[in-house]
């Protein structure tokens, strides 16, 4: 088969969907692999070592589409791109079409075979393609909050660890999930006092069991949450209610019985944020300032650490990359039930059932 690679041109987007590593594999299976000239530079990939390892290179985003067989991307097309995808072309992306009418009805227009990386299930009904982007926001989560911490940047002037003689600080984590408990982690590594919260008994038994004992866990309550903002440095928002907007745990009014320069680390943004006060913020302008509480509310925490990120990303979705590749989509997802879970849109008809739900379509 035939792949391209195009270059991210979303804003921000430095990712790149496939390494060199990955363009040896589907060589090695025989498949033909077109990367986009630059694809690969804000994950330090040069296009020489896309060359070494077998890539054709290509000037342009429009000769990557023309060419190949198969699209696959980090981000849903954009507008630029919406006229490349080709008829019968399968595209493999993340596309969140349900927050987009305009590129849900770009992509049937297309007919083109759109396999969308946020719906692919494995068999204990996880997302494995959204897994590795929740544990790089989870761990980004408390390198940001100790940062936003510091006097000079109007927080608390706190040393998340403590030094010897001086107590730590304290982070308070809600929502045990895979983001919360990579925060958990990386708080508790740095030496920081950590609370984590969950309504999910089994959640909070699994952290109790794997972390260290200045990692507390709590029953998540209104209460519970009150009683703690309180005295704690750094809260981070994790929570997920699958399908839904996050619940505000946290009011504005809650904000006045918190310290200032307390800072909230809101992971959870892109469902709408568990706090009342939360709004979408970027990489350029990360933060603001609500009765001197820091807010920091980026919704693509992992676009920031490319090189981390690229290769989290890419290690889940080769191997599905590589059956698509091998026996071409439909068998592939006749075989594959994961993959089948990703099929959104085929050659002009919609086929996920999220989908036709959200856009009121005839089922
Ligand atoms: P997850 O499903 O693994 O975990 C969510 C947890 O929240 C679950 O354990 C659930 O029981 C818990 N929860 C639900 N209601 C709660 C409540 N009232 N109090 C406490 N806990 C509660 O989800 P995840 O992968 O950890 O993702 C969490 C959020 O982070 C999602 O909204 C996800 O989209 C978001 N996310 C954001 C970025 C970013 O860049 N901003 C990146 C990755 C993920």
């Amino acid at each position: 088969m035939k792949i391209g690679v195009p270059k991210e041109i979303k804003n921000y987007e430095s990712r790149v969907a496939i390494t060199p590593a990955g363009v040896f594999e589907l060589v090695n299976c025989g498949h033909q692999v077109f990367v986009q000239e630059g694809a690969g530079e804000g994950s330090g990939f040069s296009d020489d070592d896309y060359r070494e390892t077998g890539a054709y290179m290509l000037q342009t985003i429009e000769a990557v589409y023309a060419m190949t067989d198969m699209i696959v991307k980090v981000k849903e097309p954009i507008a630029y791109e919406y006229s490349l995808v080709k008829k019968n072309q399968i595209v493999f992306t993340y596309f969140h079409f349900a927050s987009s009418r305009e590129l849900t009805e770009a992509m049937i227009n297309s007919k083109a075979v759109c396999i969308a990386y946020e719906t692919v299930t494995d068999t204990e009904g996880t997302l494995p393609l959204l897994t590795p982007m929740s544990e790089v926001a989870g761990r980004m989560a408390i390198q940001q909050g100790a940062k936003y911490l510091e006097k000079p940047i109007k927080g608390r002037g706190v040393l998340l660890g403590g030094v010897p003689g001086v107590p730590p600080g304290k982070v308070l984590v809600l929502g045990a999930g895979v983001v919360g408990v990579q925060a958990a982690k990386m708080a508790a590594g740095l030496g920081a006092h950590v609370t984590i919260l969950d309504i999910n008994m089994k959640r909070l038994r699994y952290v109790n069991d794997v972390m260290p004992s200045h990692v507390v866990t709590e029953f998540s309550s209104v209460y519970n949450i009150k009683k703690h903002i309180k005295n704690h440095d750094l809260i981070i928002g994790a929570v997920l209610i699958p399908g839904a907007k996050a619940p505000s745990l946290i009011t504005r009014e809650m904000l006045k019985d918190m310290r200032p320069g307390t800072v909230l680390v809101d992971v959870a943004v892109d469902q709408g944020g568990c706090f009342e006060t939360t709004r979408p913020t970027t990489h350029d302008d990360p933060t603001f300032i609500i009765d001197n509480i820091v807010h920091y509310c980026v919704t693509n925490m992992p676009g920031a650490v490319p090189y981390t990120s690229t290769l989290a990303l890419t290690n889940v979705t080769l191997p599905y990359v590589l059956k698509l590749a091998n026996m071409g989509w439909e068998k592939a997802c006749e075989q594959n039930a994961d993959l089948r879970s990703g099929l959104s849109i085929v050659k002009g008809e919609v086929v996920a059932k999220e989908l036709l739900e959200a856009f009121n379509l005839p089922l």
